[in-house]
C-alpha cells in the first residue's frame, strides 16, 4: 500500500472519529455519529493491516478474529445494566495492550534509535507504559467496585498521601536512570520496576476513590486510556493512533471536569481519594422519623389529579429496567393534559449519560428530558414527583450534612414540590452507602417493590 494512500485513508479515519465526537454530542445525532465512528475505525483497521509490514498476515487475522468473536459475543450478551462494567474492563484492555506494545517494541531489535531520536522514544516507551499500567489496574478496581464485586467504600491507607507521593518520586527516579543507562538489560528491569510501581499506583488510586466519586474516576480512566493510545501512537510512529487517543484523551479530560463541577469535586482531591471517609451516617441507624406508604390506586389518583409531574430516575430504573414502564405512563399521562418532565442528574446511574440512554431507547421524547441544572428551580411548582429507584442524586443530606460523603454534591429537590413518590425496593441506601431522610419527609410517600413491576401496574390503574 503507498505511503500517501495510507495517509490520505488515515486522515479520513481521523476526519469520521471527529464528526462522530461531534454527532455523539446531542441525542438526536447520536446514531449519525456513531456510524460516522464505526466507519472510521473499519478504515482504521484495515488500512493499518494492509499496510503492516510482515510475512505473517495470517497470524495477524487469525488473532484478530479471536478477539474479535470474543468481543461480539461479549457486547451481545451484556445486560444493559452491565454496559458501566463492560466500558471499565474496555478501559482495562486499552492500557494493557499499551503496556505490551511498549515492552515488546523496546525489547524489538530491529529498533535502534541513536542521539536523540533514542532518547525520544525511550521517553515514549516509558509514558506509554506508565499510563497503560495504570489504566490497567485501576480500571480493573473500577470494574469490581461497579459489578459489586468489591464494596464501594474507600480503601484508605493510613499514610495514603505519603504512599502516593513516594509511588510517584519513584516513578521519576527511575526515569531518569532509564533514559540514562546504555545498558539494554538493565534498562528493560528499570522498565519493569516503574511497570510495578504504576500498577500498584492504579490499584490503589482508584481503590482509595469513595462511591460517590466514582463517576470522576471512570472518565478519567477513560481519559487515560485515551492518552496512553496517544503515547503508543507517537512510539510506533502511528499518525492515526496519536490523534485517535488525543481524542479519546482530551474529551475524557472534559468528560471528567464536568463529572467534578456536576459534584462539586475538585479533580484534585478526588484523585487523591480520601471523599466518603468521613463517618457519615450509617444504613439505616440515622434516619429518624415514619415512614409512609402509598399503594397502587391511590398513586394512580395522586398523579391523575396532578397538573405539573416530574419524573426523576435513577440507577433502580436501569437494573429493573422500568425505562419502558415509565414511557408507557408518561404517554398516557401527557395524553390527559399533564405536563410531564425528566429531570436528569448528572451521576445518575452507573455511567455518564446512562439514563439519557436509557429514556432514548424507550423512546422518550428528548424534549422533555432536562438536565438537572434546568429544572431544580422548578420543584416548588410541582405537584408529584416519581422518584424511579434514584437515591444518592435525590438525598438532601447532600446539602444538610457536612460530615457526609456526598456532601457538597447538588442534588435534585424533589423534596421541594408538593409531593414525592419514591419506587424502590426496600430502605437500602444507594450506591454511597448514605441513609436519605427524603424517605421519612412529611411530603414523601413509598411505594415499595421492583419498578418495573410497580409502574406496570400504575400503567393498568391510570
Ligand atoms: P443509587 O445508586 O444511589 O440508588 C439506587 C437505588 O435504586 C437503590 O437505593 C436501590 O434501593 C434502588 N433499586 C435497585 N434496584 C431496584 C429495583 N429493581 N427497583 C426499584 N428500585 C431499585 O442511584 P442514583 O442513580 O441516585 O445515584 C447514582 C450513584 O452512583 C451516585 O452515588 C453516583 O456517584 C454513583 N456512580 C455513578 C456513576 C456515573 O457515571 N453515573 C459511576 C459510578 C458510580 P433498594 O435496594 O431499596 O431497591
Amino acid at each position: 500500500m503507498s505511503p500517501s494512500l495510507i495517509t490520505v485513508s488515515y486522515l479520513g479515519a481521523a476526519a469520521l472519529f471527529i464528526l462522530a465526537l461531534g454527532g455523539l454530542s446531542t441525542n438526536d445525532t447520536a446514531r449519525r455519529g456513531n456510524l460516522f465512528g464505526i466507519i472510521g475505525m473499519i478504515i482504521a483497521v484495515v488500512v493499518t493491516i494492509a499496510a503492516f509490514v510482515t510475512q505473517h498476515h495470517e497470524v495477524l487475522i487469525g488473532i484478530m478474529i479471536v478477539g474479535g468473536v470474543i468481543g461480539f459475543v461479549l457486547s451481545r450478551r451484556v445486560q444493559m445494566t452491565q454496559m458501566p462494567e463492560l466500558v471499565a474492563i474496555l478501559h482495562s484492555l486499552v492500557g494493557l495492550a499499551a503496556v505490551l506494545i511498549g515492552f515488546a517494541n523496546f525489547m524489538d531489535p530491529t529498533i535502534q534509535y541513536t542521539g536523540v531520536e533514542k532518547t525520544i522514544h525511550e521517553i515514549e516507551v516509558y509514558i506509554g507504559i506508565a499510563i497503560g499500567a495504570l489504566t490497567f489496574t485501576g480500571s480493573v478496581i473500577a470494574y469490581g467496585k461497579l459489578s459489586g464485586m468489591i464494596g464501594g467504600q474507600p480503601m484508605l491507607l493510613p499514610a495514603r498521601h505519603w504512599l502516593n507521593l513516594a509511588m510517584f518520586i519513584g516513578v521519576m527516579v527511575i526515569a531518569v536512570e532509564f533514559v540514562g543507562t546504555v545498558d539494554h538489560d538493565r534498562a528493560v528491569l528499570l522498565l519493569l520496576a516503574m511497570t510495578v510501581i504504576a500498577l500498584l499506583f492504579g490499584i490503589h488510586m482508584v481503590a482509595a476513590i469513595g462511591g460517590a466519586d466514582m463517576p470522576v474516576v471512570i472518565s478519567m480512566l477513560n481519559s487515560y486510556s485515551g492518552w496512553a493510545a496517544a503515547a503508543t501512537g507517537f512510539m510506533l510512529s502511528n499518525d492515526l493512533l496519536i490523534v485517535t487517543g488525543a481524542l479519546v484523551g482530551s474529551s475524557g479530560a472534559i468528560l471528567s471536569y464536568i463529572m467534578c463541577r456536576a459534584m462539586n469535586r475538585h479533580f484534585i482531591s478526588v484523585i487523591a481519594g480520601g471523599f466518603g471517609t468521613s463517618g457519615g451516617s450509617s444504613a439505616g441507624a440515622s434516619i429518624e422519623g415514619e415512614v409512609q406508604t402509598i399503594d397502587i390506586p391511590a398513586m394512580a389518583d395522586l398523579l391523575n389529579g396532578a397538573k405539573e409531574i416530574m419524573v426523576v430516575p435513577g440507577y433502580g430504573m436501569a437494573t429493573a429496567q422500568a425505562q419502558h414502564a415509565i414511557a408507557e405512563i408518561t404517554k398516557t399521562l401527557i395524553n390527559k393534559g399533564i405536563n410531564v418532565r425528566f429531570g436528569i442528574h448528572p451521576v445518575a446511574g452507573r455511567m455518564p449519560g446512562h439514563m439519557n440512554v436509557l429514556l432514548a431507547e424507550a423512546k422518550v421524547p428528548y424534549d422533555i428530558v432536562f438536565e438537572m441544572d434546568e429544572i431544580n428551580d422548578d420543584f416548588p411548582d410541582i405537584d408529584v414527583s416519581i422518584v424511579v429507584g434514584a437515591n444518592d442524586t435525590v438525598n438532601p443530606l447532600a446539602q444538610e450534612d457536612a460530615d457526609s460523603p456526598i456532601a457538597g454534591m447538588p442534588v435534585l429537590e424533589v423534596w421541594k414540590g408538593k409531593t414525592t413518590v419514591v419506587l424502590k425496593r426496600g430502605m437500602a441506601a444507594g450506591y454511597a452507602g448514605v441513609d436519605n431522610p427524603l424517605f421519612v419527609k412529611e411530603n414523601t410517600r413509598m411505594l415499595f417493590g421492583d419498578a418495573k413491576q410497580t409502574l406496570d401496574a400504575l400503567a393498568q390503574a391510570i
